[in-house]
């Protein structure tokens, strides 16, 4: 059986998608494809990975002057497990620079647009994957998520995005941003791939420390609590296809709780602390020595260094990066980053404390559909704020998963879902039936 008209009538679909979203940063399925696929539960499904991930052959730029050379040389453990699994990856796609934006318009090295609105953005910073199978291009694509950079895009492209429990898929070949809050994840058209993916994904992982096996209860869904003080102003578009989700809920015979988190107020502050704290360590390794951007001409090491993080670092990895050394600086500790996580702690206790009356949390996902490119919807500043619902997750690790819900003037909104550690299952359930 000939594959070749197959794979032809494959990049075209793709090409004449790509010419209005520009979803993939490098797209070649053909690239370490063997002659027999692995039998297993993905087997011959494409997929798209985001360039923050290590897939060998394939670049892996994070969206970033500084690496826009560096051909990885391995592969992460996540995808290497999916290649086990039978799927095949087609190429790498675009995101906010070091995954650091709302938008992928902090991506130095391509613009993406939603494929429901072009004038708008696919959402960030897994924007490339989201848009990707949003058109159709893949089934699913993977995406990491810090604060919300699987689940927001999904929701602005009307797609499934989940953030596992931290830990239980592998960071091993994941480009750190701010390690102890992320997760690689996936992003797919529908409840069943999500799934299947997930499952083939997870597992502990000796090349990462913090990597968990996944021990779920089993446990199946009757109630769920409903976050009714939203502790922000939600658009019109988002309120409408929210209360029309809880609904949907009750007819399917839930048992609905409202629920509330004071603590919501703190979850930006908390988050952008700690988020750039991370950061500002992680990033110190891009120097243009070892790798990363070399200047032309420098006069001698330390000049090179300046050169190589001033031309190869956009604006926003800068500010982090700044803001990260402010909140360590010696003698302030106590003031910015001791106190970020303490307020973590009061956080996941906020939490915490509804899972005995309700199964699953409903909140969410973003205060707004996609936005418009550029500021003039959102500024920087109000794209972060607006990270309340999603950084919650993050910085007390649950699983949380984003289900389209209704279209609203042409443009897909999420809701999101968020489990106790390890129960992935029952966000399942309920997206299942959301469908
Ligand atoms: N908006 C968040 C940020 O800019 C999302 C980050 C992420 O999940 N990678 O930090």
């Amino acid at each position: 059986l000939s594959q070749a008209p197959v794979l032809k009538a494959y990049k075209n679909y793709v090409g004449t998608w790509e010419k209005k979203i520009g979803s993939f940063l490098e797209f070649d399925p053909n690239r370490n494809v063997g002659k027999e696929l692995p039998e297993g539960p993905l087997k011959g499904i494409p997929f798209a990975v985001k360039d923050n991930i290590a897939v060998k052959n394939f670049k892996l730029t994070c969206g970033s002057k500084m690496l826009e050379q560096l051909v990885s040389p391995y592969t992460a453990t996540a995808v290497e497990n999916l290649q086990k699994a039978g799927a095949v990856v087609v190429g790498k796609t675009n995101l906010d620079e070091f995954g650091m934006g709302s938008s992928t318009d902090n991506s130095a090295l391509g613009k993406t647009n939603n494929p429901w609105d072009l004038e708008r953005v696919a959402g960030g910073s897994s924007g490339g994957s989201a848009a990707a199978v949003a058109a159709g291009l893949v089934p699913f694509a993977l995406g990491s998520d810090t604060g919300g950079s699987i689940r927001q895009p999904a929701s602005f492209c009307g797609v499934y995005g989940l953030k596992p429990t931290y830990g239980v898929v592998s960071r091993y070949g994941l480009t750190a941003y701010a390690s102890s809050l992320e997760v690689i994840g996936v992003l797919a058209r529908n409840t069943e791939i999500t799934k299947k993916v997930f499952e083939s994904m997870k597992g502990q992982d000796p090349m990462d420390h913090t990597s968990l096996d996944h021990n779920p209860s089993g446990k199946s869904v009757k109630t769920i609590g409903v976050l009714k003080n939203t502790h922000g102003a939600l658009s019109p578009e988002v309120s409408a296809s929210y209360e029309a989700t809880i609904k949907r809920l009750e007819k399917a015979g839930y048992k609905l709780l409202e629920i509330d988190l004071p603590t919501l107020d703190y979850v930006v502050p908390a988050y952008y602390t700690i988020a750039t704290a991370e950061a500002s360590a992680n990033l110190a390794r891009y120097n243009g020595i070892r790798y990363g951007h070399a200047p032309l001409f420098a006069e001698n090491p330390t000049e090179l260094m300046k050169k190589s993080r001033h031309e190869g670092f956009g604006d926003e990895v800068k500010l982090r990066i700044l803001l990260g050394t402010y909140v360590l600086r010696s003698g302030f500790q106590d003031q910015y980053y001791v106190r970020a996580q303490k307020i973590r702690t009061a956080i996941r206790q906020d939490v915490e404390r509804w899972y005995s009356k309700a199964d699953v949390l409903m909140m969410p996902v973003f205060p707004t559909p996609a936005f418009r490119h550029g500021s003039t919807d959102m500024d920087p500043f109000q794209q972060k704020q607006a990270d309340l619902y999603t950084c919650t997750a993050n910085l007390v690790g649950h699983p949380a998963l984003s289900v389209p819900s209704t279209l609203e003037n042409g443009l897909p909104v999420g809701v999101q879902f968020m489990a106790p550690p390890f129960e992935e299952d029952r966000l399942f359930q309920v997206s299942a039936l959301l469908e």
